[in-house]
């Protein structure tokens, strides 16, 4: 099969009870795009000023990310400056730069219009639904967003929800859209809008898979070293999507362990600063923590 994944490349500027790291590389696409490579080769839709590093380009695309859907336009890369409290469920965003964002409009290459799963991660849902209307027979849409979008766009989201089939959002997200305090009503409430599926991100408390016929849940890999949480939801999204597209197959028992394999990337995302979790791991790490993964819900 084959996975496109939509979303930011950035400079994030990250500010945790320890440590202050400036303009380092993230965005959503960067998380997903890595994250999903250690499953298939995934193609990206994404903006990047003139100072974005060539050499992360080199890394995407040694790692078999389809690159040629990246534009490099005249200007700054998007900006994103987050602070996280004690509690590393809880951020501010302090700074939110669109800069080359503010007028992307991509036309996708006709490969990446007849691709079979979507990712539409966290970006403007104006654009989310740009894309979605270039897309020939997809079999999975899945999107994400971010409470900023919710807060500022929302008939513009709701507009998106209607026509995926997969929403990814945290648990905050998922009460804040449909105005509810549980998150299971919450969830259905979402099922009713558009799409089939709902995966609820709950941070160190893991997921939740939604689905009008079934519910699953997985545990967040339990990380004694959390360095910097951010990128850990679009890396369990990559993970989720890129492994769906590797065993090309939908099914319950498949859904139930892309959420693993997404949790264990996740889990890898969040022990170092940025990206560079994700830049090198191998295959038998992996496997190894998914492994891990298995005894301790065995019971
Ligand atoms: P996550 O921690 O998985 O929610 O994702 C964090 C990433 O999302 C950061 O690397 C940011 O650069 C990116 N991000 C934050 N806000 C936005 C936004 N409004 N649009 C696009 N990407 C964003």
């Amino acid at each position: 099969m084959s996975l496109v994944i939509v979303g930011s490349l950035a400079f994030d500027t990250i500010e945790t009870p320890e440590t202050r790291k400036e303009k380092i590389i993230g965005g959503s696409c960067a998380y997903s795009a890595l994250a999903a490579s250690y499953f298939t080769d995934p193609k990206i839709v994404a903006v990047v000023g003139s100072d974005f590093p060539s050499d992360v380009i080199d890394l995407f695309q040694s790692r078999g990310v389809d690159t040629r859907g990246l534009t490099i336009e005249k200007g700054k890369t998007f900006h994103w400056e987050g602070r996280y409290g004690h509690d590393p469920n809880q951020r501010t965003t302090i700074k939110t730069e669109l800069n080359v964002f503010q007028d992307f409009k991509p036309e996708l290459l006709p490969d990446y219009r007849r691709a079979d799963i979507v990712f539409l991660g966290n970006i403007d849902p104006d654009i989310q639904e740009d894309i979605r209307l270039q897309l020939v027979c997809p079999k999975l849409v899945a999107m994400d967003t971010i409470n900023l979008w919710i807060n500022i766009k929302r008939d513009a989201l709701l507009k998106v929800l209607k026509d995926v089939d997969m929403f990814f959002a945290n648990d905050e997200e998922v009460k804040m859209l449909a105005g509810e305090n549980n998150l299971i009503t919450a969830g259905r409430k979402l099922l009713e809008l558009g799409p089939s599926h709902m995966i609820i991100k709950k941070g160190e408390h893991g997921a939740l898979l939604l689905r009008e016929d079934f519910i699953f849940g997985t545990l967040a890999f339990p990380c004694e070293n959390v360095v910097d949480p951010t990128g850990a939801g679009d890396s369990f999204g990559g993970g989720f999507l890129g492994y769906l597209d590797k065993v090309q197959s939908f099914e319950k028992k498949h859904l139930r362990r892309a959420a693993v394999y997404g949790s264990v990337m996740a889990s890898f995302t969040i022990e170092k600063f940025g990206i560079e979790g994700l830049k090198a791991l191998t295959l038998e790490q992996i496997e190894q923590r998914y492994s891990e993964f298995n005894k301790l819900v065995s019971f």
